[in-house]
């Protein structure tokens, strides 16, 4: 082969894709019997579908578009007429637009906050992020506090970076918290559904892009179901150990989350920062839970099934029904400390708590599920938690060079290595366009 490609997720998928399109030979080794890895669509009662892992794009996400275009996935708007329910400290109200009725003192203090942030974001070179290294210094928790007057203003960053980053302020540098949010298209862009990142979802689940383009490609290309656990380089290649199998290539991508890359025994090892670098990427931790109903009853009442609290576990949630609205679908997540907790709790104990917190915002109706799906995401081998990895203070400025860049024959794509929209599937499409360059240019 002229190229290995690991990881049968967006990244890899689009790799292996474009560098057949080139004419180059591809084999694509995966893990799991499936493909898609941080997107996975599950089927619900009565036809529905549940994504249990990634679902929503926006109109920034252009890559993910045009390939859903290509592939002929069809896509359609995040129900978000009616109201938004915000809970906080036990009093709740519905509001409708960008601002919820709070304290104006607070709602004026993080405005300006986030606009400072927006500024000093726009200032981070999303190439060379490590170049504004007096950022790296501090902890986002850190920055919050000096910007933030009273409890009301610092509650609604910690939100943000729960839902944004999927742990808590003091688990990530300032620096990383500017990149992230830069690179995904500015704080309100990406925190909003209608007119953000959240405002268009997959016909059928997103898992439908990953599957599309499995189908797309060439028989014997892909194999599923195999674990790659040694790579060896060779004379003039690489050699790849996957299940009882050896693979030999020229090149070798891997597009696997960085927790996943240490798992694997290189010979010879990978460079110290590198290895050091992927010692420091941790994932967060979300647990996305989707309860289904005999049908989206708040939309009768003007609510809009979107949530923002201050109450967990749950403190999100979105009507998360398919485009027909025959059957109702509320996703909620349980993220940073919350999902930490709750991975130790049960099947049974997470639903009910899920349960609680919809009938506190919803209603008594909301007791009434029919089916209810969830997936704690670090106790899936192949992804160990997410939305994706992040950096605490340091991390960018003494290891951030080596994150794009080959090692000898090994290229590295995935979301995590993306410039723009780093975290999401976006990032995960485009991080294949800058491999597959890299990848021709070294085979030609
Ligand atoms: C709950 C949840 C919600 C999210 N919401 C959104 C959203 O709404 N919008 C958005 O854009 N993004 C969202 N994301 C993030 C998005 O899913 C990821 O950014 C994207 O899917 C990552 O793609 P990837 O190809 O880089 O990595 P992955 O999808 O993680 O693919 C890596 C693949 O490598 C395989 N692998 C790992 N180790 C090995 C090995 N040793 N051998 C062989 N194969 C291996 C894995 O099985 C997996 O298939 C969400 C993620 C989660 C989990």
């Amino acid at each position: 082969m002229d190229v290995i490609v690991v990881g049968a997720g967006l990244a890899g998928l689009a790799t292996a894709r474009q560098l057949l399109a080139a004419g180059k030979s591809v084999t694509l080794i995966e893990a799991q019997d499936r493909v898609g890895g941080r997107t996975d669509s599950r089927a619900g009662p009565g036809g529905t579908w549940l994504d249990v892992g990634a679902q929503w794009i926006g109109s920034k996400h252009t890559r993910m578009q045009a390939l859903a275009g290509e592939l002929g996935v069809g896509t359609f708007k995040t129900y978000t007429d009616g109201g938004i329910i915000f809970n906080w400290n036990g009093r709740q109200h519905s509001y409708r637009g960008l601002i919820p009725r709070i304290n104006p003192f607070a709602l004026v203090n993080f405005a300006l906050a986030q606009l400072k942030l927006d500024w000093m974001a726009r200032k981070v070179d999303l190439a060379k992020p490590w170049e504004q290294s007096q950022w790296d210094h501090e902890t986002f928790e850190s920055w919050i506090r000096r910007h933030t007057v009273g409890k009301k203003a610092h509650a609604l960053f910690t939100a943000y970076t729960n839902a944004v980053f999927a742990t808590e302020p003091k688990n990530v540098s300032l620096l990383h918290a500017l990149y992230y949010t830069h690179s995904s298209g500015g704080s309100e862009w990406l925190s909003k559904s209608t007119g953000g990142a959240q405002e268009t979802r997959f016909e059928g689940g997103t898992q439908a892009v990953a599957k599309a383009l499995a189908t797309a490609l060439p028989p014997g290309v892909l194999r599923l179901g195999l674990p790659v656990r040694r790579v060896q380089a060779t004379k003039d290649g690489v050699a790849v150990t996957a299940g009882k199998e050896l693979f030999l290539a020229k090149r070798l991508v891997m597009a696997v989350p960085p927790a996943l890359i240490p798992t694997i025994d290189f010979q010879p090892i990978l460079s110290p920062k590198r290895a050091q670098l992927l010692q420091r990427m941790p994932m967060g931790s979300v647990i996305k839970g989707q309860a289904v109903y005999a049908s989206p009853f708040w939309r009768g009442r003007g609510l809009s099934g979107q949530v923002v609290s201050n109450e967990g576990p749950v403190k999100i949630m979105f009507d998360n029904s398919a485009a027909d609205g025959k059957t109702g679908v509320l996703t909620g997540f349980f993220e940073g400390e919350a999902a930490i907790e709750w991975s130790e709790r049960t099947d049974a104990e997470r639903q009910a708590a899920f349960r609680d917190c919809a009938v506190r915002y919803f209603g008594p109706e909301a007791a009434d599920m029919i089916h209810f799906e969830q997936k704690v995401w670090a106790a899936d081998p192949w992804a160990r938690g997410c939305y994706s990895a992040h950096f605490a203070p340091g991390v960018w400025t003494q290891f951030g060079d080596v994150l794009r860049r080959p090692e000898g024959r090994v290229h590295f794509a995935g979301t995590e290595t993306a410039v723009q929209f780093s975290g999401y599937m976006e990032g995960a499409v485009r991080s294949a366009d800058r491999v597959v360059a890299e990848v021709i240019d070294a085979l030609d």
